[in-house]
């Protein structure tokens, strides 16, 4: 164990200096300057107590109803836990302290020598826009008006599970033009690779009673975007045909609430985990996420070949796993990796990417009765989280009992964050933002479930927008 340690220590030292020049690297191409990004671990309290514990806790068996569980921890989801050797991996604290020591010794020694003035004045290499991405999101989406289906004709297909951003792209913009009235869609964010985060708004947004979705924040989860399209198109052909829930007409039923929905709320990640490093746009990026794959190699967290990593990958494109990224006992989680990592890395500060902004500010916007996050795998509602407000357990206790009546999961008690597991978005939502939420965790297997998982998780949740709409639009 001690050699492990010892191998570990000096790995992650390896890894910190490695990763300052990645990061750095990588920045300092977007931006053409140098900038002083500092890379997972370099802010000291990040590192403090890693591994204290066991990261295998994480992947602890889930029990059925009423049972103490953690959200997120189970099949696919807690692959990379089960083959984690972190958890007798030492702090590299020492490391950190002695670095930022060295630092300021440097400061305290250093006598300040000005710099030659420059001959001439650098030009900085403009950051690249989605325009010069040929991000389809700026085209004029009506030159794709031909490969829309037919009338009669679904636009979301189910014959494959790789759902990529630009068949999104497109099909929200085939469900804009042939239900106007029903589906409006925007975008309330950009990803890290200058992709648009789309936000779907069904219902009536004058209405007191706003519901966030969020789908796929895990990248290799992505099967519940194609989950979130088929909702979307169900809910606009059934309202437009006249359609009924429980002897109401899903038009009455919509008149007092509003559904946000973010179908894909990790663009990058997905692409990746769908088509590899070539879908990342900025080699920047790219840079990055082979760097996690060869810093997880080193760290003995994988020993999966760069393709099969890329599949699994739950991170976005700075390797943070956003599901540790929120404002949820964030600054001690100290379980994690103090690098960017295909999962547990939990960003350089609260909310500091974009796509947890994105959920953030939708939830933020508007009067906001419940949160829920769509994951894989493992057919459990994930809710309570040891909240101790009565009335916020009370209405958490609803959603997630509607949920499961819903969809046949059973429902499991998620445990208040630790320093083990924290910055979890449904945390946030609970702990500090006081908004019910719950995680709803699809399929079974190992993710990326297969397009053979579907039939499956549709017939579970094809009538979860139905029933929220009559939970919450009374
Ligand atoms: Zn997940």
């Amino acid at each position: 164990m001690k050699k492990r340690k010892k191998r570990n220590k000096i790995l992650l030292t390896i890894l910190l200096v490695l990763a300052l020049g990645v990061i750095g690297l990588g920045i300092g191409r977007m931006a053409g300057r140098l900038v002083g990004v500092r890379p997972a671990g370099s802010e000291g309290q990040e590192n403090q107590g890693l591994g204290s514990s066991g990261m295998g806790n994480q992947g602890q068996a889930i029990q059925g109803q009423g049972s103490t569980g953690q959200k997120d921890g189970i099949n696919g989801d807690a692959e990379m836990s089960g083959m984690s050797d972190l958890s007798s991996a030492e702090a590299p604290s020492t490391t950190e302290d002695a670095m930022q020591k060295e630092e300021q010794a440097k400061d305290v020694t250093k006598t300040p020598t000005p710099s030659p003035k420059p001959t001439s004045t650098p030009t900085p290499t403009p950051m690249p826009t989605r325009e010069s991405l040929n991000d389809i999101s700026v085209q004029d989406m009506s030159a794709y008006l031909g490969e829309m289906p037919l009338d009669g004709t679904d636009i979301v297909g189910t014959d494959t599970v790789d759902y990529t951003y630009e068949e999104v792209a497109k099909d929200l913009y085939f469900l804009t033009v042939r239900y106007p009235d029903l589906v409006k869609v925007r975008v309330c964010g950009e990803s890290v690779d200058k992709r648009a985060i789309y936000e779907v708004v069904l219902g009536n947004e004058a209405s007191e009673n706003h519901i966030e979705i969020h789908y796929a924040m895990h990248s290799r989860e992505y099967i519940n975007t194609l989950l979130a399209m088929r909702q979307i198109e169900e809910f606009a052909k059934n309202a437009a045909g006249g359609g009924t829930y429980n002897g109401a007409s899903i038009r009455d039923l919509f008149a007092n609430v509003c559904i946000h929905i973010l179908p894909m709320a990790n663009p990058d990640g997905e692409m990746v985990a769908m088509g590899g490093l070539e879908t990342l746009r900025l080699q920047s990026l790219r840079d990055i996420v082979h760097w996690c794959w060869e810093s997880d190699t080193l760290l003995g967290r994988t020993s999966a070949d760069l393709d099969t990593y890329l599949r699994t990958f739950k991170a976005n494109a700075h390797g943070c796993d956003l599901n540790k990224n929120f404002d949820a006992g964030w600054a001690e989680y100290s379980d994690g990796v103090p690098v960017p990592s295909t999962d547990c890395y939990k960003g350089t500060g609260v909310a500091s990417e974009p796509e947890t902004q994105a959920i953030l500010k939708v939830a933020h916007e508007n009067p906001t009765r419940c949160v829920i996050a769509y994951h894989s795998a493992g057919n459990m509602i994930y809710w309570n989280y040891e909240v101790e407000d009565e009335l916020l357990l009370n209405a958490d206790r609803d959603l997630a009992a509607g949920l499961s009546e819903m969809t046949g999961y059973a429902t499991a008690v998620a445990a208040k964050y630790n320093t083990h597991l924290a910055g979890g978005c449904s945390d946030y939502f609970m702990w500090t933002a006081g908004i019910p939420a719950v995680t709803v965790e699809t399929g079974q297997g190992t993710c990326p479930l297969t397009i053979y998982e579907f039939p499956a998780i549709w017939e579970s949740n094809k009538n979860v927008l139905y029933k929220l709409a009559e939970m919450y639009g009374g």
